[in-house]
């Protein structure tokens, strides 16, 4: 794909499970093929960084070329799962070739906190570009880029003043209305994790009892798989993430029949989840390291995020793609994304008890 960014991948997956290089958010956009690397270990020089990423979006090349060409400074790059990724930052310890991780959602990068592998970042220009709810307390990880889990709902069958809340989707009205994706999916339980944070565990639980009540049919799919499945009017409503959405700009025969409404915009807002990056305890390029995150919080690296993968950007005043924009403004919930990762084994407990399979 480029000449700029060496991939491992394939030498660090070999033996393992297929499934170990997953397509987690690329649902409509199949992987290509990595180009295989000749090398043995992952180089360890002066003017390099080690980015070990769990994003699956083939677009990201152009963030790390972009990066080269501003500094200088080599990418190297190794995509696997997060949880992979995480242990094996753990298993090789003091020896890591890796300066720096990038993954996806809150929960996550809370995960790899918890495991101890992330270095503060005292970084003024991070401290001032990114909003104190979308970086860890403690300087530990940054997010650059944001993703609203909005209700996606069929035109042809509700109106946008029929529902207006998470909450309201537990309403009996809604009885064999509702699609869902499974409640193994951490986006699904990030959003729950959130809704403990905001009203407390008794109150999710009842809601969840509600909204499984609601199921058209047993949870499935994906978020790209459960709007077509609207569009094709097997259910009324589901959530899904915004960038999935903006996928099917150029398929009216599904883009224009489902519509938008971020939830919650009387209290407290709707759930965002974000991507994001921390330096790892063990990098030695430490410079680099600290140069690719402020390079994430530039103009040109947001205006990336929101142009390539229509996701929302995470510096105020970047432009944003007209398709995206169509969806309209919001006020996102500003509560710490770090509450997914400490309320996720809550939240996974409760869809279980609750009966979302
Ligand atoms: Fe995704």
């Amino acid at each position: 794909m480029n000449n700029q960014i060496n991939r491992f991948s394939r030498r660090f997956f070999l033996g393992a499970s297929t499934a170990a290089i997953v397509v987690a958010c690329s649902q409509t956009q199949p992987e290509q093929p990595q180009s295989e690397t000749k090398t043995e270990e992952t180089p360890k020089q002066a003017g390099q960084v080690n980015i070990y990423s769990a994003r699956h979006y083939n677009t990201d090349d152009q963030l790390y070329d972009g990066f080269t060409k501003k500094t200088g400074i080599k990418v190297n790059l190794i995509e696997g799962k997060d949880d992979e990724l995480i242990e094996r930052i753990k298993s090789e310890g003091a020896n890591s070739p890796a300066d720096i991780l990038m993954t996806v959602d809150g929960g996550r990068l809370w995960r790899a906190e918890q495991a101890g592998v992330f270095a503060p970042v005292n970084s003024e220009l991070l401290n001032e570009k990114i909003p104190a709810n979308l970086r860890d307390p403690n300087n530990l990880w940054f997010a650059f880029s944001k993703r609203a889990r909005v209700i996606m709902y069929n035109k042809d069958k509700v109106k946008p003043t029929d529902l207006a809340t998470y909450e309201d989707l537990a309403d009996p009205k809604w009885k064999g209305k509702i699609l869902m994706r499974s409640s193994s999916n951490i986006y699904n339980q990030s959003l729950v994790a959130g809704m403990i944070e905001a009203k407390g565990e008794e109150a999710t639980s009842e809601w969840i009892k509600g909204l499984v009540a609601n199921f058209a049919r047993p949870p499935q799919s994906t978020d790209t798989g459960n709007i077509e499945a609207v569009a094709a009017g097997l259910g009324d409503v589901t959530l899904a993430n915004t960038y999935y959405l903006a996928r099917y700009e150029d398929k009216p025969e599904i883009f224009a029949k489902i519509g938008v409404i971020f939830p919650n915009q009387e209290n407290r807002g709707t759930h965002v989840n974000i991507s994001g990056a921390g330096l790892l305890k063990n990098a030695s390029d430490r410079e680099n390291a600290i140069a690719f995150l402020e390079y994430l919080a530039s103009p040109e690296a947001q205006e990336f995020f929101a142009v390539k993968n229509n996701e929302y950007p995470v510096v105020q005043g970047t432009p944003l793609r007209e398709v995206v924009k169509s969806f309209g403004e919001f006020k996102d919930d500003t509560t710490n994304v770090a509450a997914y990762g400490k309320n996720n084994a809550a939240a996974v407990k409760i869809m279980d008890r609750s009966g979302w399979k």
